[in-house]
């Protein structure tokens, strides 16, 4: 088995997801890609499970703070 192009994707998606993070962070308005719906960005203040999701579910990045 081969698995250095799932490991290339992965990174990439990762490395997608932070940018994704940092717009949000910056107040950029980011939409999912699948529903087309802005992604809200919870932060632990929010008292929810900190992230970035849109409103169907589609994007669901979790967000660790240490
Ligand atoms: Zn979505």
């Amino acid at each position: 088995m081969d698995f250095s192009n799932l490991n290339k994707q992965s990174s990439k998606s990762f490395h997608k997801q932070k940018n994704l993070i940092k717009q949000l962070m910056k107040g950029q308005l980011v939409k999912c890609p699948h529903c087309q719906q802005s992604i809200k960005l919870y932060l632990p203040e929010d008292k929810v499970k900190p992230g970035a999701r849109c409103d169907k579910g589609c994007t669901d990045i979790d967000l660790e703070f240490a």
